[in-house]
């Protein structure tokens, strides 16, 4: 007899599985972890308050806002569109608040936020000092190439040597590189291992992996291997290197190195495309970063092609910009005793000193981070803030 074929769902064999069609809801948490792994809270000055200032890392985000400041009309934009955390470059919380009431800016924006449940955070410093952070973005704007730090980090990078029994290498290789280790410009996962042989003697009490307790000297074929890290993620990457190695007792030395960093730094100096007369400079920089007016130092007539630039307040790097052989430094809130230092022994321009203001010279960080966070986060819909925050105007009669 022909088998009847059935077309009725085979209730007994069908298996309900729970698909889940929403993504993974995002938390205050989650948007800090990814900001602290790009431009960690540790490379910040040491004055300066940056991370959660408002809110609770297990809030859910949905939609976030960016900004330089915060000021009103930005906790405005933030409650009209449905906005769960703000980023802000400037710490609204900067020195030690005594109380948070109506009576002054900060603490009224600041009930404002709670009472709206929205979060607050600041990436402030650890942002001017990351690579690709806010004085890169300004030498984007202003059109340089072969952009570097102008000043990089020293003095802040080890060098972690362990020994590795071979057929382990892989393993504590790769944790290495997972704590974050080992990271070299654009590449990660840099090391270096030589084979060797390793030798040692389990005494009472201990569980070794290879050898036997008061047995002989016991020799193990191992990798002596070598990566770089900065210091602030040296226990991270011992607790990494311990869970991964296979001996009781691991064997591992710290150095500290001297070169400069590859990733955090000070500033950032490049070239334009062509040389051009200090005068067309300044009005690419008027052009680019909206600037009315435009202090500056120099010789209008002069040709100029390196320009080193820092966002913000940067007028302590003049002397590095000159040591470097910019032919013109572009920063903000130049004081007026600063501008000497862009003098020579006999009182000309050793460089072209150009003052084109603190929120020029960094407004596009609201982008730079909108854009971080978007291509981290796709599930969040992230805006940056359509507010001019400075508060300046400049008169022109
Ligand atoms: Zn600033």
């Amino acid at each position: 007899m022909k088998k009847k074929v059935s077309h009725a769902p085979d209730v007994q064999n069908c298996k309900l599985t729970r698909v889940s069609f929403y993504p993974k809801m995002m938390t205050v948490g989650d948007i800090l972890d990814a900001i602290e792994g790009w431009a960690p809270s540790k490379v910040a000055q040491s004055y300066d308050n940056v991370g959660l200032l408002v809110g609770d890392r297990s809030q859910k985000v949905e939609k976030i806002l960016t900004a330089l400041d915060l000021v009103p009309a930005v906790v405005d934009e933030a409650i009209e569109t449905g906005s769960n955390l703000i980023i802000t470059h400037h710490p609204t919380i900067f020195n030690p608040l005594k109380t948070v009431t109506g009576d002054s800016l900060e603490g009224s924006m600041i009930i404002r936020l709670i009472q709206a449940g929205i979060s607050l955070i600041a990436s402030h410093t650890n942002l001017d000092a990351t690579e690709g952070g806010v004085s890169f973005a300004l030498a984007e704007k202003l059109g340089l190439q072969d952009v570097t730090f102008l000043q990089p980090v020293t003095g802040k990078t080890l060098k972690l040597v362990t020994f590795v029994p071979v057929t382990a290498m892989e393993t504590v290789r790769d944790a290495l590189a997972e704590a974050g280790a080992g990271v070299i410009g654009k590449y990660d996962s840099c090391g270096f291992g030589i084979e060797g042989v390793g030798n040692f003697r389990p005494l009472e009490g201990a569980n070794p992996h290879a050898g036997q307790v008061h047995g002989d000297i016991h020799s193990e074929k191992e990798i002596r291997y070598e990566v770089e890290l900065p210091e602030w993620i040296l226990q991270r990457v011992i607790r990494a290197l311990k869970e991964a190695h296979p001996y009781e007792e691991v064997a591992y030395d710290i150095y500290s190195v001297q070169q400069a960093s590859t990733r955090f730094g000070m500033g950032a100096i490049g070239i334009l495309k062509k040389q051009v007369e200090l005068a067309d400079f300044l009005r690419l920089v008027s052009e680019k970063l909206e600037v009315a007016a435009i202090r500056f130092v120099g010789d209008t007539a002069r040709p100029v092609r390196t320009i080193a630039v820092c966002g913000g307040s940067g007028s302590s790097l003049t002397g590095e910009a000159i040591r470097q052989g910019a032919d013109a430094y572009v920063t903000g809130d130049i004081t007026y005793h600063r501008f000497f230092d862009a003098l020579d022994t006999n009182g000309a321009p050793a460089i072209a000193l150009v003052d084109a203001g603190h929120y020029e010279t960094e407004f596009m960080t609201r982008d730079l981070l909108r854009d971080f966070i978007q291509s981290k986060f796709s599930s969040v819909i992230v805006r940056s803030t359509s507010v001019k925050t400075s508060p300046i105007d400049i008169f022109t009669p």
